[in-house]
């Protein structure tokens, strides 16, 4: 990579963006793609055919060989079908083809992946579409270059099977609504509003070599045994110190493929655990956030392949050490560029600000259990519902002004009255909200900070398109809500700002049990929390229940973002991954238990024996140790039968929902059970007798 590159010549240079394409199609073709993308109109096919034809000229030139339609399954991450642009000319010649039926439309072959029942084997397969929304770019790696295709994946009757499309709905549902209320509001109609999302992604990083040595880091993204003792915790970082150029080098050359492909991404070391590291973003127009959210982990795991180092995406990789999230950052900007959610001097804005903000407590205080169970998967339930950031139960934090704010307009029993025509008083009543008056919680779920709300609840590991699209669905029935609520008002007050004020008041005094300015850690709260009746919903198959209430099933339908069936089999395909999981980090605990942790307490057992043995005299606490380690392997050996039980019946069992619940209420404590064992034979087993790499050798 050329170090002295200037950003703005490499920015986003790897993908087929709108400049280049006002550069390479004709105008005429290039406008009408433009309307395609803005209306959202069909793509006549001499269009795509131009289009398919510039961007395989462009490709070309960089080398590409080939050609991906790339989707969002529901399984997590993306998946891709790579095909070749080699076709045969009418006379037998080798030739470079892609037409526009090619890039509009592939066919992956979906039997693999998971559908939930929804699609029988004597079904058509499934195909994907070219989101023409989200621009095309080139995937490099050593060899090979790709062209890649952002798209959506569907059944051939139209069902959906991915991410993307319900996503790319709720983009739909909330810019209506929101249009709806500014013009309730303001009587004035806005020509757009978009959703902006910012993700924070957090990750591990250990050297690759130890994904060989430790079975569970390579098949279940995590630690399965071990711990850090008090010793390594307060460990000088000079082992850090020294792997400390590689991880740099790999940072540089991730951050320069993410700026090619026009990704605003900064790397950045965390703070919180050792080798944990956040990249945060540059926001972006929702659609371009999920699609480079997912690049980036790609990019990530590909450059960390090359520089030596594994991965880690998932939630709770080492125990004891703090685990990885993903903040969504999430936001509406309207076409005069702005910000729904920023408060501004002028009073008439800020009702209009507090109108939204109503909107969007109403959302979240009636499906805030829907925001929990879209990121509830077996990683994640380290984080929520675990002594983790944030909990299971889902609230807001306002900051001290804007709750104070909100309060004082409860009160205000007057305000009907008092606020007759005069947009002034209004500046007494709604003083500036400053943007540095929201001081930070850092435990709250969902946070507001200043001009946006954090959601903190998504896995590091999840694709942001999923609790996005709740996010957008839940605000925008709250946003109609307001409109319904304001429409009524505006008939009952002559004033605007009075008919919106008492609109918010209302709202205010709804949301009160969604709203917590206080320490979301702790029994308190949860206490707290139960006698406002908000769920805490801790473990994942509880959690995903709510995709099959009746009130789910309705707002989706209602919004038109999935149908019934569709629902159900997004809760079928996230509880047989739960279960999936559960299953096989149960194989790979056992296993581990078995051929590594076993083996070295009995070596360990018979080395002292030995000793013991030569000894003339009998040592007290030699044969204290010698006892203590036997009933050590006794208990490992009950403590995995009962691992080994589960299993079996788990394999009996082919219902998933029993499934489940057995792991829940059996499985997971004889995991723990075994694991501690584990741990605590690694804390007395001789050094060299002990196979697997341990937490300071793989973390420092
Ligand atoms: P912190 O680490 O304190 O949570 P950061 O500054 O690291 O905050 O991250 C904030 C994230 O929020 C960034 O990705 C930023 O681009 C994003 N962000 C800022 N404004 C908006 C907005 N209006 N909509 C969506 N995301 C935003
Ligand atoms: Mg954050």
């Amino acid at each position: 990579m050329n170090q002295s590159e200037n950003i703005s010549n490499l920015f986003g240079r790897m993908t087929f963006n709108k400049s280049i394409m006002e550069k390479r199609l004709n105008q005429k073709i290039f406008l009408k793609l433009m309307d395609t993308i803005d209306h959202e109109t069909s793509l006549d096919s001499d269009v795509a055919n131009e289009v398919a034809h510039a961007m395989k000229e462009w490709a070309l030139e960089h080398g590409a060989t080939h050609f991906a339609h790339w989707f969002q399954p529901q399984r997590g991450m993306t998946a891709e079908k790579h095909d070749s642009f080699l076709a045969f000319s009418d006379d037998g010649l080798p030739i470079q083809r892609f037409s526009g039926v090619q890039l509009i439309q592939g066919e992956p072959d979906a039997s693999s992946f998971p559908s939930g029942g929804m699609r029988s084997t004597f079904e058509a397969r499934g195909y994907t579409a070219w989101d023409p929304t989200s621009p095309a770019f080139i995937q490099k790696t050593k060899q090979s270059v790709t062209l890649v295709i952002p798209s959506v994946f569907l059944s051939y009757t139209g069902t959906v099977l991915d991410n993307k499309t319900p996503f790319l709905r709720s983009l739909h549902a909330i810019e209506d609504s929101a249009k709806r209320l500014i013009k309730t509001f303001s009587g004035k109609s806005i020509k757009s509003v978009k959703t902006t999302i910012g993700a924070e992604q957090e990750f591990f990083l250990v050297n690759k070599m130890f994904l060989e040595e430790r079975h569970d880091l390579l098949l279940c993204g995590r630690t399965l045994i071990g711990g850090l003792s008090a010793k390594n915790q307060q460990m000088e970082d000079h082992y850090f110190g020294a792997i400390k150029p590689r991880v740099l080098d790999f940072m540089h050359d991730a951050e320069f493929q993410m700026l090619e492909r026009g990704i605003p991404a900064k790397t950045r070391h965390n703070e919180v655990a050792p080798n944990q590291f956040e990249i945060a973003p540059i926001f972006e127009e929702a659609n371009f956030a999920v699609d480079h959210n997912l690049q980036m982990m790609e990019i990530l795991q590909q450059s960390a392949d090359e520089h030596g180092f594994a991965i880690l995406f998932h939630e709770k990789p080492f125990k004891g050490v703090n685990g990885s999230g993903k903040h969504m950052n999430w936001s509406l900007v309207d076409s005069n560029g702005k910000n729904l959610f920023e408060p501004s001097t002028e009073p008439k804005h800020n009702l209009q600000f507090l109108l939204f903000l109503s909107g969007l407590l109403i959302g979240v205080q009636k499906y805030g259990a829907l925001l929990r169970a879209v990121v509830a998967d077996a990683g994640n339930d380290h984080r929520l519902g675990a002594n983790e950031a944030p909990p299971a139960i889902m609230s807001v934090y306002l900051g001290e002004y804007l709750s104070g704010l909100l309060q004082k307009i409860k009160n205000d029993e007057e305000l009907d009255d008092h606020i007759s025509d005069s947009i002034n008083l209004g500046i007494k009543k709604l003083p500036q909200i400053r943007k540095d008056n929201t001081d930070r919680n850092r435990t709250s779920p969902m946070a507001f900070t200043g001009n946006k709300f954090e959601f903190r609840a998504v896995g590091s590991s999840q694709n942001v398109a999923e609790p996005a699209m709740v996010m957008n669905l839940i605000v925008a029935f709250g946003l109609d809500a307001v409109s319904r609520r304001l429409e009524k008002s505006l008939k009952e007050h002559k004033n605007r700002a009075t008919a919106a004020l008492a609109v918010i008041r209302d709202a205010v005094e709804e949301t009160e049990n969604v709203r917590f300015e206080g320490d979301n850690y702790g029994e308190a709260w949860e206490r707290e929390a139960k006698k406002r009746g908000l769920l805490n919903l801790k473990t994942t198959p509880e959690s995903l229940k709510i995709l099959t209430q009746n009130d789910t099933i309705e707002l989706f339908q209602n919004y038109g973002i999935l149908n019934e069936k569709e629902l159900k089999s997004k809760y079928d395909i996230k509880l047989a991954a739960y279960v999936k999981i559960k299953d096989v980090e149960m194989k790979i605990l056992l296993e581990m238990a078995e051929t590594m942790v076993l083996p070295a307490l009995i070596r360990n057992a018979n080395n002292l024996a030995q000793l013991a043995n030569s000894l003339t005299k009998a040592n007290v606490r030699l044969n204290r140790e010698i006892d203590n380690i036997s009933k050590m392997i006794s208990k490992m050996y009950a403590a995995m039968d009962v691992v080994r039980n589960t299993i079996s019946q788990i394999q009996q069992n082919g219902d998933a929902k029993k499934t489940a619940s057995m792991i829940v209420n059996r499985g997971i404590a004889a995991m723990d059970e075994l694991r501690g064992l584990c741990d605590k034979a690694e804390t007395i087993v001789e050094d060299n007798l002990w196979l697997l790499p341990k937490y300071r050798e793989m973390l420092f």
